[in-house]
């Protein structure tokens, strides 16, 4: 249908201009991420809470967290300084929708103060239909879901998630991550419909996952995400500590790169997005955010 064609022309319009996703795009506009978000709702096994969500982040150093007042300012004049800015995104350093109030705050007072910038934001999705109405409010551009399984017994999920919090209490094992399970599913579902991007990441795990990450890939397809990021386990090598489920180690390169191609990943959009860290700010591949402290903004 004719409405559809739209939606495919207009998904593909905010790709090509968009500076994590394009190659033309990538060096003429910024991004900052705003450190908003300090709680999760979930536990997964790789997380390591003294740094931030590898949802959208690497870890190694902890982002200063701003209540969302800050964040704002701190957008403002880094806007301000960095001609190119064009995009306001909130990754952790915990999750996004595990802090409606200070996410949808931060969002609601940037669209009004700031309203040529892009928003987005990267969730583990646990919540995520909950709060798709609020997006389309605030004109949310692209949303970053992790999803490592979609094994419906939740034996896989299992693994990588211990618990999720759910109405008031922890959801263990299998049940919580079938949870989590169907609730990214909808939300993802939700957001294509309304015209939102949707971009994936999965975590490969050795041992783990590995063999389900074509699953993965099969159904985000399915559901329209336009990007499937497949990314290791950070090493201890690369970053001084174990940042693995029970230790282990990180998939090789070689195992990265054999998982992203049975997966028929598209190389081209993906080696664009790095895994900014949650307070990350500059062009995309550059780290401003060391120079923006808050006696500089406030
Ligand atoms: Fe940690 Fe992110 Fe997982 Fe939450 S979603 S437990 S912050 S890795
Ligand atoms: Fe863009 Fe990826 Fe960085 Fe997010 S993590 S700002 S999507 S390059």
């Amino acid at each position: 249908s004719s409405t559809q064609e739209e939606l495919q022309q207009e998904v593909m319009d905010k790709i090509n201009n968009h500076p994590c996703y394009s190659e033309g795009a990538h060096q003429h506009y910024a991004r900052i991420h705003v450190a908003v978000a300090p709680a999760c709702n979930i536990q997964c096994n790789y997380c390591n809470r003294k740094f931030d969500c590898s949802n959208e982040s690497r870890p190694g150093v902890t982002s200063a967290k701003l209540s969302p007042e800050d964040a704002v300012k701190k957008v403002l004049y880094v806007g301000g300084d960095i001609q190119q800015l064009s995009v306001v995104g909130i990754a952790g350093p915990g999750d996004a929708l595990a802090n409606p109030k200070k996410t949808f705050d931060t969002f609601r007072m940037l669209h009004e103060k700031a309203p040529d910038q892009k928003l987005c934001l990267s969730t583990n999705g646990l919540r995520l239909p909950d709060y798709v109405d609020e997006m389309v409010k605030y004109n949310v551009d692209h949303v970053t879901v992790t999803i490592n399984s979609v094994d419906p017994t939740g034996e896989i999920g299992a693994k990588i998630y211990p618990w999720v919090h759910w109405n008031h209490e922890k959801v263990f094992g299998a049940e919580g991550a079938k949870i989590l399970l169907e609730q990214q599913l909808k939300g993802i579902k939700m957001l294509t419909e309304r015209g939102i991007l949707v971009k994936a990441n999965s975590v490969l795990i050795p041992g783990v996952n590995d063999k389900e990450l074509v699953n993965v890939a099969k159904k985000l397809k399915e559901l329209n995400v336009f990007l499937h990021n497949i990314m290791p386990l950070l090493s201890k090598e690369e970053y001084g500590t174990y940042y693995g489920l029970n230790g282990q180690a990180s998939a090789t390169d070689q195992e990265v790169m054999a998982a992203q191609e049975a997966c028929g990943m598209d190389m081209k959009l993906m080696s664009h997005c790095r895994q900014c860290r949650a307070d990350a700010v500059g062009l995309i591949g550059e780290d401003r955010g060391e120079e923006f402290t808050p006696d500089v903004f406030q």
